[in-house]
């Protein structure tokens, strides 16, 4: 498993659960880096009991459904409890399939550019097949009305392509053709960050 990864996938999980404590995250991890989780079907997965973080069963079910999740623990003795809480089953769950995604395969291109304005325009037919992310960073503000930004922005989609997209950059429009090759999801993910 790669840190950079992991690091992004706990990130994920605290932004969906900004309330929840440390201990909390750092139990998730424990059951996700022991690999305690496995797939079982779709939306369906088993998390192996750890007795270090008071698991009284060897194994918890966790489903997904209707856009929320359930485990099994929430029918033991403790249920009432928990089951208005997310347990760290769940969140083991959630961390699997956080890294999951990020480590799975797209096909993207990079463009590099350093603008005042700037616009990547890519064919409507497009849209939706294709998707572009974006990180805009300033160099340059000592002209606080017009300042020059570094952009970064990755063309991806779920399968191979070649296109054409036009790009503008302070008045100068350029054709670009465009090879989509495979990478993973994460670069998409850490470009969010900057
Ligand atoms: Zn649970």
């Amino acid at each position: 498993m790669s840190r950079e990864l992991i690091d992004l996938a706990i990130e994920r999980l605290r932004e969906d659960f900004p309330n929840k404590s440390r201990s909390w995250v750092r139990r998730a991890l424990v059951r996700f880096m022991k690999g305690t989780v496995r797939e079982f079907s779709e939306n369906v997965w088993v998390v192996r009991g750890l007795p270090e973080l008071g698991d009284k069963y060897p194994t918890y079910v966790v489903r997904f459904k209707d856009g929320k999740y359930y485990c099994s623990c929430f029918e033991s003795s403790w249920g009432l409890r928990r089951r208005s809480e997310i347990c760290t089953h769940i969140a083991a769950v959630i961390l699997y399939r956080n890294y999951r995604k990020l480590d799975s395969e797209v096909y993207a291109s990079v463009i590099n550019i350093e603008c005042v304005d700037y616009y990547l325009e890519i064919p409507s037919e497009l849209k939706g097949k294709v998707k572009v992310a974006k990180s805009v960073r300033v160099v340059d503000s000592s002209d606080r009305l017009n300042p020059r930004h570094r952009v970064t922005y990755v063309v991806y989609s779920s399968e191979p392509m070649e296109l054409r997209a036009k790009l503008v950059c302070d008045g100068d429009v350029r054709e670009l053709s465009l090879k989509l090759t495979r990478t993973r999801r994460y670069i998409i993910e850490l470009l969010r960050q900057s």
